[in-house]
C-alpha cells in the first residue's frame, strides 16, 4: 500500500490576521449537512430559513455559502478579515489547506504554498498525518455536500 506524500505530517501555522484563503473572490465552500445544523442552530435560526438566508445552490444543486454581490467574497468575512461564525465555520473551511485537490499533485500543492504563507511560516509547527487525513476526509464529506433538506 502506499501512503501519501503527507503521512508523515507538514509544517503549518495559520498566520492571524492574515484571512487570505477567504478573501479570495469566486471562491464555494460547499457544506455538509453537519455544517447546516451546526451554523443555524448558532444562528438560532431554523436549518431551511438559514439555507434560504445565507446560502445559494450551485447548478448541480449542492448547498454552498452566499457571497457579497458586491466583490464576490463569502459573506462572513468581516472588514478586519475575521470570520463572522469562527467557532461554527464549515469544515471544508477549517479544513484548509488540506483539501483533497490542494494535496493531489505537486503543482497543487506548490500553488497553496504560493497561497497560504502559513505553510512557509517561520512558526510553523509539525501538523501529523493523522490530523490532517481527517481533514481531507471533511473537506471530501462537504464537497459531496447535500441538495435537499
Ligand atoms: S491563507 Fe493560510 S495562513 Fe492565511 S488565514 Fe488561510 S490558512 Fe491561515
Amino acid at each position: 500500500m502506499r501512503y501519501p506524500w503527507w503521512t508523515n505530517g507538514v509544517k503549518f501555522s495559520c498566520q492571524t490576521g492574515c484571512g487570505k484563503c477567504c478573501d479570495e473572490p469566486g471562491g464555494i465552500v460547499y457544506l455538509s449537512r453537519h455544517d447546516a445544523r451546526r451554523i443555524s442552530a448558532s444562528l438560532s435560526m431554523p436549518v431551511e430559513d438559514w439555507l434560504a438566508r445565507d446560502c445559494e445552490q450551485t447548478l448541480d444543486g449542492r448547498y454552498i455559502l452566499k457571497s457579497r454581490q458586491s466583490d464576490g467574497i463569502c459573506i462572513y468575512l468581516s472588514e478586519q478579515k475575521t470570520c463572522n461564525i469562527y467557532l461554527h465555520r464549515p469544515q471544508q473551511c477549517a479544513a484548509f489547506p488540506w483539501w483533497a485537490e490542494n494535496l493531489a499533485t505537486e503543482r497543487a500543492w506548490n500553488q497553496t504554498k504560493l497561497e497560504c504563507p502559513g505553510l512557509t511560516a517561520e512558526d510553523a509547527i509539525l501538523i501529523d498525518g493523522n490530523t490532517i487525513k481527517i481533514h481531507v476526509l471533511a473537506d471530501r464529506q462537504s464537497t459531496k455536500g447535500f441538495r435537499e433538506w
